[in-house]
């Protein structure tokens, strides 16, 4: 998170305990403060002045428990305070940016899809400035009170300081401030992350790997990347490191990659790639029923279900080529469930198998065996991954502590 100082240690203990505190509440609520303090395991006087200051600061509310057949004044519940607690979610994608306006429960107040031209004269830092200010002057009715940003993006990021080194797409970003500007531009948190990374703890949070163990998570979009959730925890939050499959090569003598190296998996297995692998492959081909319409991910899933065959081998080749990079990390950290994130998921039935097949033939069978291949729960599109980071900073206390400070 960009713009807050480090808290010392005793601050940084009220900050966890506030989180874990919050969360439960979020999570479970309404739940008593006696129920609290034994699932927290805090003393029942720490329970209770974290509670009291969530009240006053219209965070949680007290709700009557009603309990059958119990006597005496009724149970005294809490939940959580959301609907006056806004933030902004954004979303950089290829050629167009995703901006929402939150509540604390995740619900989405206002949103829109706006285009984000991938060559201006403008610098991107400036352009994004400009459409959040504009976003704002046409929703300031609807505004409540702001409580941060959150905004998920591709490219290689200093999540920590809130810069973005380099973008696919947007080949002039270099060393882009983009946390630190809008934090200073807004005067509140601003959260930034990769958004294969905020995607994952998003399925984890809300989604298709809630509650489960050990998840790796693929995404096979513009970008391809993963994100692994080890031990119930994402792998490398809060540091800048990214489990960068994309980047792996995969043919040394491939195409050149916006990391600067050649042949990298994203070169081969995006769907842009796909697409012209299809339309190379088109040429030598008479028989396919591709010929004759628009090329685009929708079409080529559709011929591969009715039994294209140039479709399905194109599909069932990047399975493959992803089945490979995953193999390894199975046998690294030996995950239940693989989940996949793609707008190939159209034709799930040919790519599930294919990634399920390579990875069966290259980790270790008493590790592949049992893991089972799913689609994950949100698309990308949207601004739910940024919904993750906001619902994050929550539970660490990070954000929680600054709103509880006024
Ligand atoms: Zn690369």
């Amino acid at each position: 998170m960009v713009a807050e100082s480090q808290p010392g240690h005793i601050d940084q203990i009220k900050q966890t305990n506030a989180g874990v505190v919050y969360r439960l509440i979020d999570q479970l609520g309404p739940v008593s403060r006696i129920d609290l303090s034994r699932l927290a395991q805090l003393a029942p006087a720490s329970i209770t002045k974290i509670v009291r200051e969530m009240l006053e600061a219209h965070l949680v509310q007290e709700l009557e428990i009603k309990e059958g057949g119990s006597r005496g004044r009724p149970a005294v519940g809490l939940i959580v305070e959301t609907e006056a607690w806004h933030y902004l979610s954004l979303r950089i994608s290829r050629g167009e940016i995703f901006i929402a306006l939150r509540d604390l429960s995740g619900k989405e107040v206002v949103k829109e899809c706006l285009a984000l031209p991938l060559y201006a004269e403008t610098p991107l830092l400036e352009r994004i400035i400009v459409m959040v200010d504009e976003f704002f002057t046409r929703h300031q009715q609807k505004l409540e009170r702001l409580t941060s940003m959150a905004i998920t993006l591709p490219g290689i990021i200093d999540t920590v300081n809130g810069i973005v080194h380099s973008m696919p797409f947007y080949e002039d970003v270099k060393e882009m401030p983009l946390g630190r500007a809008l934090a200073q531009h807004t005067g509140v948190p601003v959260y930034i992350q990769h958004d294969i990374s905020a995607w994952t703890m998003a399925e984890a949070l809300f989604g298709a790997s809630r509650g489960a163990r050990d998840v790796i998570q693929v995404v096979i979009d513009h970008n391809v990347g993963s994100g692994v959730i080890t031990d119930g925890r994402l792998l490398h939050a809060g540091s800048s490191s990214l489990v960068e499959i994309g980047h792996t090569q995969v043919d040394p003598y491939g195409k050149r990659c916006y990391c600067g190296n050649h042949g990298c998996l994203e070169t081969i297995a995006s769907v842009e790639s796909i697409l012209e692998l299809a339309q190379r492959r088109l040429g030598q081909s008479m028989t396919s029923t591709l010929h004759g319409q628009p090329l685009t991910v929708d079409s080529l899933c559709r011929a591969a279900l009715q039994g294209d065959l140039l479709a399905r081998d194109v599909i069932s080749g990047v399975g493959a080529h992803v089945g490979r990079i995953l193999a390894i990390m199975v046998n690294l950290f030996n995950p239940q469930k693989i989940l996949i994130g793609s707008p190939l998921n159209g034709a799930e039935e040919i790519l599930f198998p294919a990634v399920a097949d390579s990875i069966r033939q290259q980790a270790l069978p008493a590790y592949s065996r049992h893991i089972t291949v799913e689609r994950t729960q949100f698309s990308n599109e949207g601004t739910m991954a940024g919904a993750a980071l906001v619902k994050d900073a929550m539970y660490s206390g990070s954000l929680l502590i600054r709103l509880l400070q006024g």
